[in-house]
């Protein structure tokens, strides 16, 4: 297991399921984590639980808050981009408004929050970003899942882009590609079918594992890619998918 000591850790959407998962791992090995959310009285609990975590409240959609929060916070070693939005439907369910909800929230706001990370990482000549995507994305097509995986699949393009833009600077650039996993935004997923059994057995099928992946699993992937064990991996989508993508 490799120690993050010294390092500190900037991840968005940390209140829940991966973010969360990740920004424990990650304190856990050492780093200062800031645990940002647009839910701040969730963040708030989890730093009342580690002295390794401030909690502050962020929103990804809003510029503005990013360059504010990014500059009355310490330089930023690692940064885990992690908010995303799942639409259910096909093109014919996505009107516009749909689209750029998506590509707002999976897309953009990982170019906002690293083009405010990125030049305080490039002075220190040192950072690990790190970019959730999804294994359903341009690695894989799933049904009713059209401008989520459009909007994955920009992540992989963009993480691909700023790696290799930066590679001489002692900036790397990785995304994991998770598959099914357990986590709030999954149950609502699930209710929403209106036969949350049903809906969990053939997320479940669908996995070749037979089971969903737990937030644990990716929080793991994201250590790796944040510390120095890593130092030689650049511009990669990595899969943690139970097989998914076999
Ligand atoms: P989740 O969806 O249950 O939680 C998401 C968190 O994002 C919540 O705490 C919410 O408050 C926060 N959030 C929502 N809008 C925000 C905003 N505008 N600004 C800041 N925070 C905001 O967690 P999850 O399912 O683990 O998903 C995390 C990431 O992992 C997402 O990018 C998702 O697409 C990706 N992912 C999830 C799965 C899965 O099966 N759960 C699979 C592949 C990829």
């Amino acid at each position: 297991e490799q120690s993050l000591k010294g390092k500190t850790a900037l991840v968005t959407a940390a209140a829940n399921g991966i973010g969360r998962a990740s920004a424990e791992a990650l304190a856990a090995r050492g780093a200062h984590v800031i645990a940002t959310d647009i839910d701040e009285s969730a963040v708030a609990a989890m730093a009342k639980s580690s002295d390794s975590i401030t909690a502050r409240q962020l929103d990804v959609l809003d510029a503005k808050a990013i360059e504010a929060l990014v500059a009355s916070v310490s330089p930023v070693q690692i940064l885990l981009n992690c908010a995303g939005w799942v639409h259910d439907g096909t093109i014919l369910d996505c009107d516009e408004a749909i689209w750029d909800r998506a590509f707002d929230l999976n897309a953009k706001a990982m170019y906002r929050v690293t083009k405010a990370v990125l030049p305080r990482m490039l002075d220190s000549g040192a950072g690990s970003i790190i970019n959730i995507a999804s294994i359903v994305s341009s690695e894989k097509g799933a049904p009713r899942r059209f401008v989520y995986g459009a909007s994955k699949a920009a992540i992989i393009g963009m993480t691909k882009a700023i790696a290799a833009d930066f590679v001489r600077d002692g900036i790397r650039c990785n995304a994991i590609c998770p598959g099914t996993v357990q986590s709030p935004s999954l149950n609502d997923r699930l209710a929403a079918t209106g036969d949350f059994d049903a809906a969990l057995a053939a997320f479940k099928d669908r996995q070749p594992m037979g089971r969903l992946g737990q937030p644990e699993e990716i929080a793991e992937m994201v250590c790796y890619l944040a510390g120095d064990l890593s130092a030689f991996t650049t511009g990669q989508a990595f899969a943690v998918d139970g097989g998914w993508s076999i």
